[in-house]
């Protein structure tokens, strides 16, 4: 089998969706080079848009080699294009999600070829093998790592008020890492690229049944863009179907490898054998593990895994990539982290006494580790006159996902002060109260 022995064939579509003015998704079909890219923007009115445009270019110009450095390279650049862009002009802030797959080359002596999936970000690559429809990549928001780390269910997950928030993306910080592993591919195996205007419309049964139905890659994807937007459409988007035609008999030379008929003198499989051996050992226990995945989806199990092929995989690489890889990944943890903590430390508001007065601040009551909280605006209402039963909510601290609900929090108590100012003023009975031109809750009790 020569490198050609990989063949793919690709469909795409995309669409705005049927709430959104704009389609900030873009996407890239690169045959010729093996590269397969989605790219989710968001950011302000037009920086989504330049941003996913940004990545994909890119891609486009800077990927040339076909091998996984080469990838983990232009995921970097393109990160720092989109950074650069975002300080010099009003597109601040903005930033892009980016899943792809990539013909690469295996990196021994051998002219062979392997699949790459890459990903920052939360959008999705699923494989379609045997009828089920699996997640290959981990999604890189605030809620998914809540889930993997026994925070929150999955159930919880799904109307978690941060849900939208991720924790990598290309473009806000000056270094990103990606996340970069390896893919068998076998032949028939089905690839699906999306944006979550696709997964948060449209169930994986509902993914999996349209993969069954529809041989063309193009009509799957297209009508797995119509079941999004029947589903709501509230965001823009797009879906690449990429199916294996030819797997170059990679899928042949494994078996063939595990069932010991390799090695019988084949000269062109000489070179071979030793990367097969190294993927046995990991696939070996694989094969158990998958079945397991399947009957009883845990991402434990999907996780080691990954940890186990990426450590297969290392051993042929240089040391040299290999340090550098783990130095970034961990680099981009401890980044995550304090990301994480920086966003979880300053993203609520919170109604407490300053002094005498009464004050909105950014942040925690108390503060969260380094980050003290902020005093955002104070209030003019001062400790006398706030109603008692405010009082030991304002001492704790009263907590807010926004600046509006807190002022919405502070009205409320004004509101309050001013009514018993005015029950405590006059003894006329409500119903001549009609001339008090200030009156603007007509629903509250005059006795409150
Ligand atoms: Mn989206």
């Amino acid at each position: 089998m020569t490198a050609d022995g990989i063949r793919l064939r690709a469909g795409v579509a995309t669409d705005t969706g049927r709430v959104r003015s704009n389609n900030q998704d873009s996407f890239l079909l690169l045959p010729d080079r093996g590269l397969w890219v989605v790219a989710d923007g968001m950011g302000g009115a037009q920086g989504g848009e330049v941003a996913s445009r940004l990545a994909i270019e890119t891609f486009e110009d800077a990927y040339v080699e076909q091998t996984e450095q080469s990838l983990a390279e232009v995921v970097a650049e393109a990160n720092h294009r989109i950074y650069e862009a975002a300080e010099s002009s009003e597109l601040r802030g903005m930033g892009t999600t980016a899943v792809g797959l990539a013909l690469v080359g295996d990196d021994d002596e051998t002219d062979q070829q392997h699949l790459v999936v890459v990903n920052v970000g939360d959008s999705r690559a699923y494989l379609y093998r045997d009828g089920g429809l699996t997640q290959l990549t981990d999604d890189h928001s605030v809620v998914a790592e809540l889930v993997r780390d026994g925070r929150i269910t999955a159930a919880e997950a799904d109307v978690h008020p941060q849900r939208n928030v991720i924790t990598r993306v290309l473009g806000v910080y000056p270094e990103v890492v990606a996340d970069l592993w390896p893919i068998d591919p076998v032949r028939g195996d089905r690839y699906l690229l999306c944006s979550d205007g696709l997964f948060n419309e449209v169930g994986d049964d509902q993914m999996a049944a349209v993969l069954r139905r529809l041989d063309d890659p193009s009509e799957a994807a297209a009508e797995l863009v119509r079941l999004a937007n029947e589903g709501g459409g509230r965001d823009n988007i797009t879906v690449i179907v990429l199916d294996v035609l030819d797997d170059g008999g990679v899928a042949e030379r494994a078996s063939a490898a595990l069932s010991g008929t390799v090695g019988r003198g084949s000269d062109d499989l000489a070179g071979f054998s030793h990367a097969i051996d190294d993927d046995r050992r990991s696939d070996d226990r694989l094969s158990d593990e998958e079945l397991d995945g399947v009957r009883t989806p845990s991402k434990r199990t999907r996780r080691e895994r990954r940890a186990e092929r990426r450590a297969a995989r290392s051993q042929r690489s240089r040391v040299t990539w290999r340090v550098l890889l783990f130095t970034l990944l961990l680099l981009g943890v401890l980044g995550g982290a304090v990301a994480t903590i920086q966003w979880y430390g300053t993203s609520t508001y919170f109604v407490a006494f300053d002094g005498d007065e009464v004050a909105i601040y950014q942040g925690r009551p108390g503060g969260l580790l380094w980050i003290d909280p902020e005093l955002e605006e104070p209030t003019g209402i001062v400790r006398q006159d706030v109603p008692a039963r405010y009082a030991d909510d304002l001492d704790a601290g009263h907590e807010h996902s926004s600046l509006a609900d807190a002022r919405q929090f502070v009205d409320n108590i004004e509101r309050d002060i001013s009514e018993r100012a005015a029950a405590t003023t006059t003894t006329e009975p409500p119903t001549t109260a009609t001339t008090v031109p200030t009156t603007v809750a007509p629903t509250a009790a005059p006795a409150n």
